[in-house]
């Protein structure tokens, strides 16, 4: 790795009575997330999902409490060093690049790339099933294989903890599959600790061994997913999943 925030190993992610707001929105969210285990985060839509993986990423600081990763409080580490990566629902590639050119972006954000980091990208070109496309543009390329793309980026930037905010949401279900199997390898690799912000209780299922219910900008449940799967959430998460999301 080029720099020292890498090594993908997990660290635990504690929300400390964090609030927050974006005008009339508020937020309030104790949380804590055990290093290196997927939790699905699930929640209404505008219940305040993507707000608390922008936390948590340090895009948005906190009006009160701290967000703590591996003990340490984001707000004061520079944002490239970071242990962080994401995922968005709407890839965000560089439409001018080519795709190994975006994917060397999760390494090096000048794109100088050493010896090293070109091994890393040929690999993770490899893994997403992207060998042959390097020189694509991503106007060139599927849906699937655009959010591919992003996930090789994250593979490349190799941060302990890997925020994924809906990654999926737009694929077809066998491309949702064989995109988990992906990530579900690649945790059992490396062992991040991973926030997975899914609508679709049977990829939640599939990967995630905890679960995070929001409602209105705060934590309503946390258990492991097998609990919440039987039945024992809360009556509003049952509704939730029972409305198909
Ligand atoms: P979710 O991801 O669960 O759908 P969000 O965290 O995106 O919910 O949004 C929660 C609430 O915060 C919504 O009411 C939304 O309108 C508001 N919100 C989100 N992002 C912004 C923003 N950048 N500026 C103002 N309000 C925002
Ligand atoms: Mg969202």
């Amino acid at each position: 790795m080029s720099d020292e925030a890498g090594g993908g190993k997990g660290v635990s992610v504690r929300l400390d009575k964090v609030s927050f707001s974006y005008g009339e929105a508020l937020f309030a969210f104790d949380a804590e997330f055990t290093a290196g285990q997927i939790t699905a985060i699930m929640g209404p839509s505008g219940s305040g999902k993507s707000t608390l993986l922008n936390l948590v990423a340090g895009f948005e600081p906190p009006r009160s409490g701290r967000v703590l990763i591996g003990g340490a409080d984001v707000s004061t580490a520079p944002p490239a060093t970071r242990p962080v990566s994401m995922v968005f629902q709407e890839n965000n590639l560089f439409a001018h690049l080519s795709v190994e050119q975006n994917v060397g972006l999760g390494r090096s954000p000048s794109l100088r790339l050493a010896e090293a980091d070109r091994a890393a990208i040929t690999d993770a070109l490899a893994r997403t099933g992207l060998a042959g496309k390097e020189k694509r543009l991503p106007r060139e390329l599927s849906g699937g294989e655009r959010q591919r793309v992003a996930l090789a980026r994250v593979l490349v930037r190799d941060r302990p903890v890997l925020l994924l905010d809906e990654p999926f949401a737009s694929l077809g279900p066998a491309l949702r599959d064989d995109m988990l199997d992906l990530v579900a390898g690649l945790h059992a690799e490396r062992g991040m600790t991973v926030l997975f912000v899914t609508h679709q209780p049977q990829d939640a299922r599939r990967i995630a061994r905890r679960l995070v219910f929001l409602e209105n900008g705060a934590v309503a449940a946390i258990g492991t997913a097998d609990d919440f799967f039987a039945g024992a959430g809360p009556e509003a998460f049952r509704r939730y999943i029972g409305a198909g999301g």
